[in-house]
């Protein structure tokens, strides 16, 4: 069965100093409107276990779902929402980037960033943030139905030719509409759980 079948929610944090006690720890970052909150429930085959297009870029809450009694997976608030006062963006940003320096039991990231719209600017911070930590980043490449197979293979290939230089850094096609690419995101997860 899916690792990610068994996903229940544990609790929502507003400031990192609220943190829970540190399990291993699996985060799925990414720009607001990316499509992470339908990758979340995709992933867990629920509905509604993460929200998906609230007031976007307003909930700046951290959500753990526990996976069994030793793992977490983590929804951390989406960035780049245009509409946040630049203060407020700028302050979570920051924020993101210390939890993604700092946090011990963060083992891997899932960045999820749109298909048509790869490694935007904030993308690119998440990683360097990330990249410090030597852990692995792997990333979905949302709405992937939303493209051809000839302009995915594209984007792929753009993409691993843009992040050559991350140490770590693996990238998959995912689409929550066609429940595609599920698999995929499955195995890297758990061999990070299992490593
Ligand atoms: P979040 O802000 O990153 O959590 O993004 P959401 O999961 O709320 O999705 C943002 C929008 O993209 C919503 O309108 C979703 O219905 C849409 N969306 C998400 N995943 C997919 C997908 O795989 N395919 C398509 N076509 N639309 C998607």
């Amino acid at each position: 069965m899916s690792i990610f079948q068994n996903a229940r929610f544990y609790t929502t944090v507003n400031h990192m100093k609220d943190l829970p006690a540190t399990r291993a720890e699996v985060a799925f970052v990414g720009r607001s409107n990316a499509g992470k909150s339908s990758a979340i429930n995709t992933l867990a085959n629920r509905t509604r276990l993460a929200y998906v297009s609230k007031t976007p870029g307003r909930t700046q809450h951290i959500n753990f779902f526990e996976l069994g009694e030793e793992c977490f997976l983590v929804d951390l608030p989406g960035y780049g929402y245009a509409e946040v006062p630049e203060a407020v963006r700028a302050h979570w940003v920051e924020l993101l980037g210390r939890y993604l320096q700092t946090r011990q039991s963060l083992i891997g990231l899932l960045l999820i960033m749109d298909a048509r719209h790869p490694l935007k600017e904030l993308d690119r911070r998440m990683l360097d943030f990330f990249r410090e930590t030597g852990r692995p980043v792997h990333i979905l490449l949302s709405k992937a139905d939303k493209l051809s197979r000839q302009e995915q293979a594209k984007v792929l290939a753009l993409v691993k030719r843009e992040l050559a230089d991350y140490p770590a850094v693996s990238v998959q096609m995912f689409s929550s509409l066609k429940k595609a690419g599920v698999d995929e995101v499955e195995q890297v997860v758990k061999g990070w759980f299992d490593a």
